[in-house]
């Protein structure tokens, strides 16, 4: 069954999530700074448009402020209060007002008598005019008849329009003839504003706006309003309402800058709507938001590339160490392999050992059989010799009875010979049956090969047989026994003279080494009759010979191979392809050696 994750998902998920808890408390000061960047912008921002307009209001209001204190002293005025009742005066008075109002851009300019009656005005040609209207109630005009400026923002009685009055005193001496007004309309200030998102409040000292860019706010109080305050309200009549109503303002929806205008007692104050400060600043945390996810991201992804390339590193070193142990765990086989086939070798030369000592016991019985078995042909051969000795002899007596002495001695000749034969004889069953227990030793080939030759050159010379020698000037070091090299050689030198002779002249004899992986192969071969196919086969066995029985024995090539064969050697029996016997001592190969004359002795 295939393996899945059972939530592909969850991981993904998790992550988000771990993502998002990392990311809140991280974008909260994010907010707060931008937010804190930005109202500071907007501080700034509004504290210039503060300022100008309150430069602006101050200024329309002070173009105004020194204008009745100015016209107070015109004569054409002073005039018109001493004589109010002259028509052409309070004409010229009109007039005069009339026009300084057009110079100046005031609303209304008019004179007031000591009583509160408006004795001419610029706007006495209009229905709503103010001539003779009563306005004693107003503070401006009380304040000018206490000798002091007047100064009052109130809704104009007749036109309804908002209105800023200064007031001077008219003074003749210490009297106080009248008051001259000067009324400017305010209501063009707020049109100035334009479409802002900002508000704009123009608080009065009574905490009521007067003056706004948000027609609905106009006349409500910004604060509580005690008794006093109310009553001083309700008798001035600065505005279109006699309570004027809370001003409801959401608390967070609004960002407040204010400026007092400390000669007049207004406020000016600047709103700005929360949305204004929220936009960048939610803006901000968005942007800001997205580079720190995108930043956390690619810590992330760096985090999971180094936790892989930890991982790939820590899978290396497993791998590393998997196979280190391998290759120890592989090594230790090898040891135990290495050390159990020591140990076969060990027991396999033991073996060996064995083998050869029974292989070496087996050739000795087989040897004791074997002279068990030719016991009767040594009796006969033996009894040959005893019996010709015997008759010699008994003859010998006869003849010496003769006085024969010559044919007497011939006999012994014989005698003598025929004992020789039989010491022979006795000394080849001796090599034949005699256990060697010499080991293999280093012996120099071609030494050996001159000793055998030189024991046979005289005969070999009287023979005529030719030498031919191909063997190479090095040494060469084969494993043998000194002796038992010897006699194999004489034996094989001793067999091919006996063939040669067999054959008349030219008759040559070849020697040659020939270097094997093993050894050497020593080559010997005669051009004498060769080996007929019968010894071929045979000629191994012991007292196998085609020879006379003065001639041979048939033990030399027996010993031969015997002794071969207990060297670790071989003898290889054929003929040539020229004609002749080509024997063949296959020798092993033998360390450098010193040349000793071995202690055994020498038997053909
Ligand atoms: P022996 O020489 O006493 O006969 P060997 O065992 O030495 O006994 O030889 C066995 C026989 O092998 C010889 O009788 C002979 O027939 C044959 N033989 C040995 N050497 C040669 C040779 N060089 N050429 C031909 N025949 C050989």
């Amino acid at each position: 069954m295939p393996t899945t994750h059972p939530h592909p998902h969850r991981p993904r998920w998790r992550s988000l999530a771990i993502l998002a808890l990392l990311l809140a408390p991280l974008l909260w000061p994010l907010q707060q700074l931008a937010e804190r960047y930005y109202s500071g912008v907007l501080v700034e921002q509004n504290r210039q448009t503060l300022d100008l307009y309150v430069a602006n209001l101050l200024g329309t209001l002070r173009r105004y402020e020194v204008l009745p204190p100015i016209l107070a002293d015109l004569p054409a005025v002073r005039l018109a209060l001493r004589q109010p009742q002259d028509h052409s005066v309070r004409h010229a008075a009109n007039q005069l007002l009339s026009q300084v109002r057009q110079q100046t851009g005031a609303d209304v300019i008019y004179l007031m008598a000591a009583d509160g009656n408006t004795l001419a005005a610029s706007n006495w040609q209009q229905d709503d005019s103010f001539v003779a209207r009563n306005f004693s109630y107003r503070p401006y005009f009380k304040e000018a008849m206490h000798g002091r400026p007047g100064r009052f923002f109130g809704l104009g009685t007749t036109s309804g329009k908002r209105g800023y009055f200064f007031a001077a005193p008219i003074r003749e001496g210490q009297q106080i003839l009248g008051v001259m007004v000067v009324k400017i309309d305010l209501d063009h200030t707020e049109t100035l504003w334009g479409q802002r998102p900002e508000q704009l409040l123009v608080t009065d000292s009574y905490g009521v706006v007067i003056l706004t860019s948000q027609a609905q706010w106009r006349f409500h109080a910004t604060r509580a309003l005690d008794n006093v305050e109310r009553a001083t309200i309700a008798d001035t009549q600065p505005y279109r309402v006699q309570s004027p109503p809370p001003l409801q303002l959401e608390a967070n929806a609004w960002l407040r800058q204010e400026r007092p205008l400390e000669d007049i007692g207004w406020t000016v104050s600047i709103l700005t709507p929360q949305a204004q400060l929220d936009r960048p600043v939610r803006t901000a945390v968005a942007v800001g938001g997205s580079a720190l996810l995108l930043l956390i991201m690619l810590l992330g992804l760096l985090m999971q590339r180094r936790r892989h390339y930890l991982e790939r590193i820590a899978l290396d070193s497993q791998a590393r160490q998997q196979l280190e142990q391998r290759v120890l765990e592989r090594t230790l086989d090898l040891e135990r392999l290495n050390s159990r086939l020591r140990q076969e070798v060990l027991e396999r030369e033991q073996a060996q050992q064995e083998l050869v000592q029974a292989q070496d016991e087996l050739v000795q019985a087989s040897k004791l059989s074997a002279l068990g078995t030719m016991s009767a042909s040594i009796s006969h051969e033996l009894n040959q010799p005893l019996a010709a000795i015997r008759s010699y002899a008994d003859n010998a007596g006869v003849l010496l009875d003769h006085q024969r002495g010559d044919d007497v001695r011939a006999n012994l000749k014989l005698i003598s010979q025929l004992t020789e034969r039989m010491a022979s004889i006795i000394a080849h069953l001796r090599a034949f049956a005699r256990r060697d227990r010499h080991a293999p030793e280093s012996v120099a080939l071609q030494p050996a090969i001159d000793d055998a030759l030189a024991l046979l050159a005289k005969r070999r010379q009287a023979m005529q047989v030719e030498l031919i020698r191909d063997l190479p000037n090095a040494t060469l070091w084969v494993q043998a026994g000194e002796t038992r090299l010897r006699q194999v050689l004489g034996n094989l030198l001793a067999n091919a003279l006996d063939a040669l002779s067999e054959v008349p002249q030219p008759r040559r004899l070849w020697l040659s080494a020939e270097l094997t992986a093993e050894g050497v192969d020593l080559h010997l071969r005669d051009n004498g009759p060769g080996f007929s196919q019968e010894a071929l086969q045979r000629a191994r066995e012991p007292f196998f010979t085609t020879k006379t029985s003065a001639q041979g024995l048939g033990l030399g090539l027996a010993i031969c191979d015997t002794l071969m064969r207990a060297l670790g050697g071989e003898l290889l029996l054929a003929n040539h392809p020229d004609g002749g016997a080509q024997l063949t001592l296959r020798l092993r190969a033998a360390d450098q050696g010193i040349k000793t004359q071995s202690p055994e002795d020498f038997v053909v």
